[in-house]
């Protein structure tokens, strides 16, 4: 790991204004991710920019949408009692992300952020239609995640907070990794004013949305709707953990669940 300088900025201002003044800073949350990356030196920022005493971002918000502040960790998001009340399969996906190490340190924003294409988040926020608020924008979840650990981000931009709306009924069924609990696939239905939204994480090279599923869903809600083969298994990943014919078997298993844990 290379050296660098720390810094550990009040406000948001601060951090836009520090990650602008060298240009090989990165920003620090819960350090899940990044400090991972660090130690493999597949990064090797010049300085690092701590949001810990941004306290503001911690911050969960009721109301529709709900609001979950940028540094509102895994296991704030699983116990909040507003997260519980209004979307109970958001607190339930936060409670099966990693162990308690991870969720006592992980961000909601360093999640978001990092765009994993196995992590949790994103799921829920293509099928609920999520916006992610920075700095100085709104961005619509269906135009954020861009690619294999890419995202609409600028690199001096800060993450504030993730805007869920209240769907009529929604829920996350993962098969998970059994090491790192990261999802194999994890897939999001969410019943919402506007029909039914599934978001699939996990099998591609980052989250996406099932059309078809959708349609047949918003038809008819129930998981007999959920037909074999609505995703092809062509775009689909390839690894150790699972081949991409596999990846496409669990999301039609992993929709049904969802569909059925909607009630
Ligand atoms: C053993 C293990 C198991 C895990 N299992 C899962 C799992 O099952 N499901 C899952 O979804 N995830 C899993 N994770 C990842 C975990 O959720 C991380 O918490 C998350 O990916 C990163 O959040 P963080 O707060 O730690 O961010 P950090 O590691 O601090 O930062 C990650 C990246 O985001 C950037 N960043 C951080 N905050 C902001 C912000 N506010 N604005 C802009 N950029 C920002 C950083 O610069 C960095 O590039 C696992 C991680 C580990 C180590």
């Amino acid at each position: 790991m290379n050296s660098f300088d720390f810094h550990r900025p009040a406000s948001v201002a601060d951090a836009v204004a520090l990650l602008q003044g060298h240009g090989g800073a990165k920003l620090l949350a819960g350090g899940q991710s990044l400090l991972p990356v660090l130690k493999l030196d597949l990064a090797q920022p010049t300085d690092l920019v701590s949001l810990a005493a941004v306290s503001a971002l911690r911050d969960i918000r009721d109301g529709d949408p709900v609001i979950l502040g940028a540094l509102a960790t895994h296991d704030a998001v699983a116990s909040s009692a507003v997260v519980r009340q209004r979307i109970p399969a958001l607190a339930k996906l936060a409670g099966g992300i990693g162990d308690p190490q991870v969720r006592n340190r992980g961000t909601i924003g360093g999640s978001v952020a990092h765009a994993d294409p196995s992590a949790d988040y994103p799921a829920a926020m293509l099928a609920l239609g999520a916006t992610i608020e920075t700095d100085r924008r709104q961005i619509a979840a269906d135009s954020y995640f861009t690619g294999f650990f890419t995202t609409a981000l600028a690199a001096d931009e800060v993450l504030t907070a993730v805007h869920f709306p209240v769907p009529q009924a929604a829920a996350y069924a993962k098969f998970a990794s059994p090491a790192s609990k990261y999802a194999i696939v994890g897939v999001f239905v969410a019943k919402t004013a506007g029909g039914v939204r599934v978001a699939v994480t996990g099998a591609g090279t980052h989250v996406f949305r099932v059309p078809a599923l959708e349609a047949a869903l918003s038809a008819n809600f129930s998981a007999g709707a959920v037909t074999a083969g609505s995703v092809a298994p062509d775009d689909l990943r390839s690894d150790s953990e699972a081949s991409a014919e596999y990846r496409a078997h669990l999301i039609t298993v992993m929709a049904r669940r969802a569909v059925e844990a909607c009630g």
